[in-house]
């Protein structure tokens, strides 16, 4: 199956699917809400459904470490 291409909602980049963001084994249920918090201060109108790359969900997640 060739790699579908999908947009990020928070960087606008076009990525492959495979560079969205995936659960990791390391991230308990209370990262996850406290990084999706994050990112919605930031972005409003974004929503945890929303396609984003593991970049930008990296980056609001160390942030969270602060
Ligand atoms: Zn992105």
């Amino acid at each position: 199956m060739p790699g579908r291409k999908v947009i990020c909602s928070l960087c606008q980049h076009e990525i492959p699917e495979k560079f969205l963001r995936a659960h990791r084994a390391q991230e308990t249920k209370d990262i996850v809400a406290y990084t999706i918090e994050l990112i919605k201060q930031g972005h409003p109108d974004w929503s945890e459904n929303d396609p984003t790359c593991q970049k930008c969900w990296d980056e609001y997640r160390h942030s969270s470490s602060r």
